[in-house]
């Protein structure tokens, strides 16, 4: 090691899923939307004045989109958080919410993304352990009776992440009312596919942050737009820290992109109703083959094969050029999480399965 070395700041970094990019594969593995966004969101960029959408600078405030957003909330002013994508975004409130010696707490089995901003924000935190049905326990949270030791915030991805498992709104109130002097981030990265949104109780809750992105459900994934919605305090002070490390972060087209999208409601509903009904049919025919399927309230299952290692049939699928996820930790090993596509590309699937499963 070089003495300068010594000052260099050491991480172990978030791993994405991959992103091949040949166009032969069926693309499971990072929960992606299988259908393309609303043509209204393709026309708006090609209409866009692509000289002025490049060559200047784009709206540091997002000012267009964070008004289309809160009218489809109905919220009020200076509620909303825009950034690029809702990594970014989760970053932020990270890195502005839980500036505290106590640890900040969330489950062991969740967004892996969680520990490694922890870490590299050098924030303090405790990992709870979900029960053995892979749910998160709102009592160890401080809800009811539960022993409560004292944090530093509270993040929990509603649903849950890789898990796909959703809480109630009622339960997620608890855990807000139990913890009254801290934040509370609810990650609604999938919540459009059937969980219950936190966003009513933003109304009496000012500690309460909720976190969306338009890369799932709105299948603009590469246009890395996410917001936050919170009160217009905490609001202020994400926006402040934001504007401390980089003014222009969300480019002119993605922004246009995200407004359009907005705007379209009916493809968007059209579309969430798409990957519920080829989700069903996923876990039945999952099911058929053996497999233990935690109950979704996403646009992926978590799934356990029975006749042979998770681990293996990750790597034949692989090898077939079908792309799932699976997470090497001690309770999540057993799993795969496979994002829903298109009902062809579910068929592919199951077909490898049977393939794979008949040679073993
Ligand atoms: C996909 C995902 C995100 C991040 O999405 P962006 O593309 O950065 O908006 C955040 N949280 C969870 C739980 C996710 O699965």
């Amino acid at each position: 090691m070089y003495k300068w070395e010594e000052n260099i700041r050491k991480v172990e970094p978030y791993v994405p899923g991959a992103q091949p990019r040949q166009k032969d594969i069926i693309k499971l593995n990072t929960n992606e939307n299988p259908y393309p966004p609303s043509q209204k969101v393709i026309d708006a960029i090609r209409e866009s004045d692509l000289d002025t959408a490049m060559r200047k600078y784009p709206d540091p405030t997002s000012n267009e989109l964070t008004k289309a957003i809160k009218e489809y909330y109905g919220l009020e002013d200076e509620q909303v958080f825009v950034g690029t994508g809702s990594d970014d975004v989760l970053s932020i409130a990270f890195l502005t919410c839980f500036n505290s010696d106590k640890p900040i707490v969330f489950p062991d089995v969740t967004y892996s993304f969680y520990p490694v901003w922890a870490k590299v924000y050098g924030i303090p935190y405790r990992e709870i352990p979900v029960d053995d049905g892979m749910r998160v326990r709102v009592e160890d949270y401080g809800v009811g009776e539960g022993k409560h030791e004292p944090n530093g915030g509270v993040v929990i991805a509603n649903p849950n992440a890789p898990t796909g498992i959703a809480l109630s709104r009622k339960e997620i109130l608890e855990v807000v009312e139990a913890n009254p002097d801290v934040v509370v981030i609810v990650d609604e990265a999938y919540v459009d596919y059937s969980g219950e949104s936190a966003l009513p109780l933003l109304m009496d809750h000012e500690n309460l942050l909720i976190v969306r992105t338009f890369s799932k459900s709105r299948a603009m994934a590469g246009a890395r737009i996410g917001f936050a919605i919170g009160s217009p305090r905490l609001i202020g002070a994400m926006n402040d820290v934001a504007q401390s490390i980089n003014s222009y972060t969300k480019p002119t087209l993605s922004l246009t992109a995200a407004v359009a999208s907005i705007a379209d409601e009916e493809y968007f509903r059209a579309r969430i109703d798409d990957v519920l009904k080829t989700r069903a049919r996923t876990v039945l025919e999952l099911k058929k083959r053996g497999f233990s399927v935690l109950p979704s309230s996403t646009n992926f299952v978590f799934a356990a094969p029975s006749r042979i290692d998770a681990g293996l049939l990750y790597e034949e699928l692989g090898d077939r050029k079908i792309y799932v996820r699976h997470f090497n930790g001690e309770k999540t090993k057993k799993y795969l999480r496979i994002t829903i596509g298109t009902d062809r590309e579910m068929d592919s699937l199951f077909a490898a399965i049977d393939e794979i499963m008949h040679t073993y």
